[in-house]
Parts: structure tokens; C-alpha cells; sequence
């Protein structure tokens, strides 16, 4: 009897691993598709210029409507999607989203419109050899001037092979767009790169902006992070700010742009414009 019980375990944690394993094929599947599908949203969070109070520019960020699991975030996806290389074709579509979105709402209403939008490039991306051709067409195609345009790569991303990623760099930055480096400060990094990789933006990871007020020592390390930053001539953004302390903080360091839930949450790209736009209402007379 023990006998069998041990063949019906095994059985057990076979028929377990037969059906995961369905599951991650289905998954990738479902992911696959999810692009042409239309299944993809666009959502832009504000990236706020602290000394005006209005957003600056947005940083795009894609969620997944599964017909199956409801509305899913990155975080959910991104990893499968980073292994099967999916994540080129998602991109490929939220860059241009992204660039068609922030164009139309510079044509419709340039007073409210943002002035740049951020794009995520995941490392399967950036080693994509079309990938300049990609964007020079997402911006020929919509008509998005290059410099409304910032690409994000986090630091690990960037130092992954600097042979490789400096020319490309260059070549993007050729065409007129800038480049940021995401969740600055939690990468695999030497400053080193900061001196041999081109770049204009530096975002500061969210999780030097949790604790930092009643933390001295955070404080110092985050204006250090600033000073140098601007002293290099990069534009910096403070990335996760949820409360208005943490905002005056950055302000009085210099911080010159923000981003996070107390500034404003990511939403449908449609949603923002709905939101911050103003009516072509007649004027009154
Ligand atoms: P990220 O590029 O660092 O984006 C910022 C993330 O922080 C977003 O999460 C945003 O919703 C979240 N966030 C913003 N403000 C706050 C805040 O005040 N508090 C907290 N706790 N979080 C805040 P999201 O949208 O879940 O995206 C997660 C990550 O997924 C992104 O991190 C980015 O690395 C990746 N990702 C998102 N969209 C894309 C994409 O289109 N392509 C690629 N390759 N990656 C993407
Ligand atoms: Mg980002
Ligand atoms: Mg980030
Ligand atoms: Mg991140």
C-alpha cells in the first residue's frame, strides 16, 4: 500500500507539472495575441514639473485587458513576455500608441497637451537590430517631433553590454529622442556609465523616495543624486511620489519634476486628455 501511495504521489506532482506546464504554453499563447487581438491599453501617468504644478510630460505604461483575468498590470506579464519575446511586439505597439496619443492631444489642445512621453524598452528590445528604424517610424507615422519622445532603460539594461548599447544609443539619440535611465540607483551600476553612456534623463527609483522623509541620511543621498544629475545637464524625475511631505522635500532639494500617486495616477490615455483638456466651450458674451 505504501508502495502505491508513493506512485500516486508522484503521479500527483507529475499531472502538477503536466498542467503548469499547459498553463505557461497557454499563457504565451493568449499573450501572443493579446497584441493583435487588440487586448492592449495604453495608460499615461503625469510626470509633473514641481515648480508650475502641471504635468510636464507622461510616462506610458501598458496594461493587458485578458479576456480571461480582467485588466492586468505589467507586472503580471511583462516577465513571460521578456521570456518569449513578446515584450518586442508590446512595445513596438506602445511606442507608437504612445507617440500617436501625445501628438493628437499637441494638435487638439496644446495648452494641456504633455510636452514629451516616455517610452519603457525592455532589454530583448534594445538588441532588436530594427529598433531605430522602429522608432524613426513611429514618429514619421504620427508626427511626433523627436524630442516629445524619451526612451526608459533601467540601468541593468543599459550596462548589459556597453559595446552594444552605446552606438545604439547613439543612433537613437541621432534621430533627436532623448534617453532616460529608470529606477536610478537600483541597478547593477557604476557611475562609470554615467560618464561613457549617452544620456538626458535620470529617474530616480521610488524606493529612495519611500522613507525619505525623517531619514537624514536618505535626504542626503537623494540631493547628492540630483546635484550630480543636474550638474551632468540631465533632467531628473523623482519617480513613486505618494505624499505631498515627500514633494516638498524634493522641492527644496531642486527636484525640478516628479512623478507618482500623489501627483497623479497612470490611466487610460483617453481619460487624462478627457480630464485636463478644456472643452472648446463658446465663450460666453
Ligand atoms: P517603471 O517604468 O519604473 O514605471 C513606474 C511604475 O511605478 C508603474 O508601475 C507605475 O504605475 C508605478 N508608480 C507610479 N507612481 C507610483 C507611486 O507613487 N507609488 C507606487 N508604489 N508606484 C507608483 P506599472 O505600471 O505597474 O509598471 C511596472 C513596470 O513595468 C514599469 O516600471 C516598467 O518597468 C514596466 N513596464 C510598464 N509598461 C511597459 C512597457 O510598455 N514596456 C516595457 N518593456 N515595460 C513596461
Ligand atoms: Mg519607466
Ligand atoms: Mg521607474
Ligand atoms: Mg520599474
Amino acid at each position: 500500500a505504501a508502495k502505491d501511495q508513493g506512485k500516486n504521489r508522484f503521479l500527483t506532482f507529475e499531472t502538477q507539472m503536466h498542467e503548469q506546464l499547459l498553463n505557461r504554453l497557454d499563457q504565451e499563447a493568449r499573450l501572443r495575441d493579446a497584441v493583435h487581438r487588440g487586448e492592449l491599453r495604453l495608460h499615461l501617468q503625469p510626470v509633473v514639473g514641481v515648480a508650475a504644478g502641471q504635468m510636464a510630460g507622461a510616462e506610458a505604461l501598458v496594461r493587458w485587458q485578458d479576456p480571461e483575468q480582467g485588466l492586468r498590470m505589467p507586472g503580471s506579464f511583462i516577465p513571460l513576455a521578456e521570456e518569449t519575446g513578446v515584450i518586442v511586439d508590446i512595445d513596438r505597439w506602445v511606442l507608437l500608441e504612445a507617440c500617436r496619443a501625445v501628438k493628437n492631444w499637441q494638435d487638439e489642445d496644446p495648452a494641456t497637451a504633455p510636452a514629451w512621453v516616455s517610452v519603457n524598452l525592455s532589454a530583448a528590445h534594445l538588441e532588436v537590430p530594427d529598433l531605430t528604424d522602429q522608432v524613426a517610424y513611429a514618429l514619421s507615422s504620427t508626427g511626433l517631433s523627436p524630442h516629445c519622445l524619451v526612451l526608459e532603460l533601467t540601468e541593468t539594461v543599459l550596462m548589459r553590454d556597453l559595446a552594444v548599447t552605446s552606438p545604439r544609443l547613439e543612433e537613437l539619440r541621432e534621430l533627436g529622442v532623448k534617453i532616460a535611465i529608470d529606477d536610478f540607483g537600483t541597478g547593477y551600476s557604476s557611475l562609470g556609465y554615467l560618464r561613457d553612456i549617452p544620456v538626458d534623463v535620470l529617474k530616480i527609483d521610488r524606493s529612495f523616495i519611500d522613507g525619505l522623509v525623517g531619514n537624514g541620511r536618505q535626504q542626503e543621498l537623494v540631493n547628492a543624486v540630483i546635484q550630480l544629475g543636474h550638474t551632468l545637464g540631465l533632467r531628473v524625475v523623482a519617480e513613486g511620489v505618494e505624499e505631498a511631505s515627500q514633494l516638498n522635500l524634493l522641492t527644496v532639494m531642486g527636484c525640478k519634476f516628479a512623478q507618482g500617486y500623489h501627483l497623479g495616477r497612470p490611466e487610460p490615455a483617453a481619460d487624462l486628455y478627457t480630464r485636463l483638456s478644456t472643452p472648446a466651450l463658446p465663450t460666453a458674451r
